[in-house]
């Protein structure tokens, strides 16, 4: 990783070419991916791209509180990435998040995703690495150019694997560095895509950041008793009786890491707990206790994300957790429950960069 890496990404927010938010949820979705993969990914396809695009703008198209508005993400237009969105969200009013497996998604998602897919390929894919007056393709290379005929990926979309390659393939140390800075980029991110929302909008109101990307506090709220039913009315961490004081659904990977609301990151917990541990990354214990969790509860966490209709994508959670944990630097301080935090060696980390690997097996499931 280099710090010219970093700057060239600075470079691309600050360029004034796009009179979209699309380089941003580009950005944010390359990272994601990245992260997700566990272990930074040499290459990964547009389909993927979209699908996690689309997760983006997904709560964005609610209509924004104070204006009872759907907020423009485009100079004079909703935008035709969050049109599309929109228009899905409305044809199905009950889905809290964007399906996840596409076999049980009302009908509808998958030319969803092939058209937020077609936007992507179109624009801001050939564009983002243009900074100035010339092209540097420091973040990934693609086989195609901007002006590219859509009837070329229709066919692809339609199974003509021949017509048009989705692939983006990172330039060598480009993943690793998305992954490695992630947690100086995604804010950066958020927060231009948040000015930029603001002045197509005439905003002002401080409530637009949570709105754009922060969790749903309320929603949360539904999970308390599954959880608590769950994890046999004790805390995830002290193992304390919940009923000696309040409880909150916690992220076991804080959210200011990675924002994962899937039910696998999601442990309920005490108040007190939760507040000791903060932005800290759980120890060991704690993580093999969550690790062991997802597997051996997997059918229960299936039965709560069913009755909550609460997105879980175990995979993602194990991938990110990886992730995260092989990023650290050595020494980093761990929490272990109350005051307590421990050093350790990045070596001792090992056992948690293995997690997800037994989902590998034939018998993958949830
Ligand atoms: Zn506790």
């Amino acid at each position: 990783m280099t710090l010219p890496f970093l700057e060239k990404v600075l470079q691309v927010l600050a360029q004034g070419g796009f009179s979209a938010t699309y380089k941003y949820a580009v950005l944010l979705g390359l990272i994601d991916l990245c992260v997700e993969a566990g272990h930074p990914p040499t290459s990964i396809t547009t389909a993927q791209l979209a699908r996690r695009v689309v997760e983006l703008y997904w709560p964005q198209v609610r209509p924004f509180p104070a204006t009872r508005g759907v907020l423009r993400q485009n100079r004079g237009s909703l935008g035709k990435i969050a049109e599309l969105i929109l228009a899905y969200r409305q044809s199905c009013p009950d889905l809290i998040s964007p399906p996840r497996l596409a076999p049980t998604a009302p009908a509808g998602f998958e030319a969803l995703l092939a058209n937020v897919e077609w936007k992507l390929v179109e624009m801001p894919l050939p564009r983002l690495q243009r900074v100035g007056g010339g092209e540097e393709r420091f973040i990934y290379e693609i086989n195609w150019q901007e002006g590219v005929p859509e009837g070329r990926f229709r066919r692809y979309r339609h199974g003509d694997g021949s017509a048009f390659d989705n692939r983006i393939l990172f330039q060598p140390g480009a993943a690793e560095s998305l992954v490695a800075f992630s947690a100086v980029i995604r804010p950066l991110v958020q927060q231009q895509w948040s000015v930029m929302v603001r002045s197509m909008n005439g905003l002002r109101e401080a409530e637009l950041d949570a709105f754009l990307f922060g969790v749903e506090r309320i929603a949360l709220g539904a999970l308390q008793r599954p959880l608590r039913a769950l994890q046999g009315g004790r805390c995830f961490y002290c193992a304390g009786p919940l009923t000696t004081g309040p409880s909150e659904v916690d992220h076991f990977l804080p959210w200011s890491r990675y924002p994962d609301d899937g039910l696998d990151n999601l442990v309920l917990a005490h108040d007190s707990c939760n507040l000791k541990k903060l932005h800290f990354l759980a120890d060991l214990d704690f993580g093999r206790r969550w690790h062991q969790r997802s597997l051996d509860d997997s059918s229960r966490l299936d039965a709560i994300a069913g009755a909550t209709r609460w997105a879980r994508d175990r995979e993602r959670s194990f991938g990110v957790v990886a992730s995260v944990y092989q990023g650290v630097p050595d020494g980093v301080r761990l929490w272990c429950g109350g005051d307590r935090l421990r050093r350790v060696d990045v070596g001792d980390l090992s056992e948690v960069h293995g997690f997800g690997r037994s989902l590998l097996s034939p018998q993958k499931a949830g």
